[in-house]
């Protein structure tokens, strides 16, 4: 298949990378220089647009930071017609990024309304994830969309759920990560106040991980350097996933709940303190970092 790929950053480069391995013929636009050369090297034919990258695709696959990004690509600014408008009829876009739910409704809207099938199918599995082609996929939309796009998702991914119509997807993400969100932050306290009495780190994730406080950032995502080796926490809090974009997915949540007038006080309350470690100076590092907050 032709596959245009948008948003080549630290998740959608293994995807994109996975779906040239096997076999497709994938076209990647990204912003970022470092992100272009670094794909091209890797065999992905680098386009000078998203326009240019999406040119005689069947499929387009969008993997940006929020919703701002998505909806400017796609329906367009003032300034520059969106990537619907030059689609031809029946092409299948498939949005993963993590955004809005109403604004992947909205696409989906005008996207149906020109005869392109379109997916909200955010990710859930982090970097790695991304990379070994084993992600969680949430999908919002039609089943006949869905089985269209199946073969690609289960090239990127190993689980598959149909969320819903349009913008579900969207809806079971924000849902995951505002636990994540949570989950994350008391891990890092309960490490913290374990290392504090002088308790082994190692000792205490292992001990915890398999006793009922066990949860993913234990399993695989520990926030203390050194006790996986694989970890963004070991790398320095580098290359997974954002503070900034935590504090997106919270952000979401928190309007999502207003709306829906849902109690959601821990989401609320995690929201703040990964916003104030981003205000200090940590919103570009790996939202893991957030056991800085506690410690310092
Ligand atoms: P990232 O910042 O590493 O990558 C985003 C990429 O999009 C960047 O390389 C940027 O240059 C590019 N970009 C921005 N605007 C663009 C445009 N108009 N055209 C082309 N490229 C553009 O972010 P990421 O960690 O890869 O996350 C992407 C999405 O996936 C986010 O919505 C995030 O919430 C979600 N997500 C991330 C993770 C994770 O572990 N990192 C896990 C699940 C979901």
């Amino acid at each position: 298949m032709k596959i245009a790929f948008i948003g080549l950053g630290n998740m959608g480069s293994g995807m994109a990378l996975n779906l040239l391995r096997a076999g497709h013929e994938v076209r990647g636009f990204d912003l970022s220089e470092a992100a272009q050369k670094f794909h091209a090297d890797q065999g992905i034919h680098i386009a000078t647009s998203a326009a240019e990258a999406a040119d005689g695709a069947q499929v387009v696959v969008t993997m940006l930071p929020a919703s701002t990004h998505v909806q400017a690509l796609l329906l367009g600014t003032a300034e520059h017609p969106g990537l619907l408008e030059r689609l031809p009829t029946g092409t299948l876009v498939i949005d993963s990024s993590t955004i809005a739910a109403d604004t992947a409704r909205t696409v989906g809207k005008a996207a149906a309304a020109r005869g392109i099938d379109f997916l909200d199918a955010p990710v859930s599995g982090g970097t790695a994830g991304a990379a070994a082609g084993t992600l969680t996929f949430m999908i919002g939309g039609t089943a006949e969309a869905l089985e269209r796009a199946r073969p690609l998702l289960e090239t990127m991914g190993k689980n598959l759920f149909h969320a819903g119509a349009s913008g579900a997807g969207q809806t079971a993400k924000i849902c995951n990560n505002m636990l994540l969100g949570i989950l994350m932050i008391g891990t890092s306290e309960a490490l913290s106040l374990g290392m504090a009495n002088g308790l082994d780190a190692k000792v205490l994730s292992e001990i915890m991980r398999r006793s009922s406080g066990g949860n993913w950032a234990l399993e695989v995502y520990n926030p203390v350097p050194g006790v996986q080796e694989a970890s963004a926490a070991t790398r320095g809090y580098t290359g997974g996933f954002g503070t900034d974009l935590m504090l997106k997915d919270l952000g979401l949540a928190l309007e999502n709940a207003i709306t829906a007038k849902a109690a959601t006080p821990l989401g609320a309350l995690a929201r703040s303190l990964y916003a104030a470690h981003s205000l200090g100076g940590h919103g570009g590092q790996d939202f893991s970092s957030i056991i800085e907050l506690l410690q310092k």
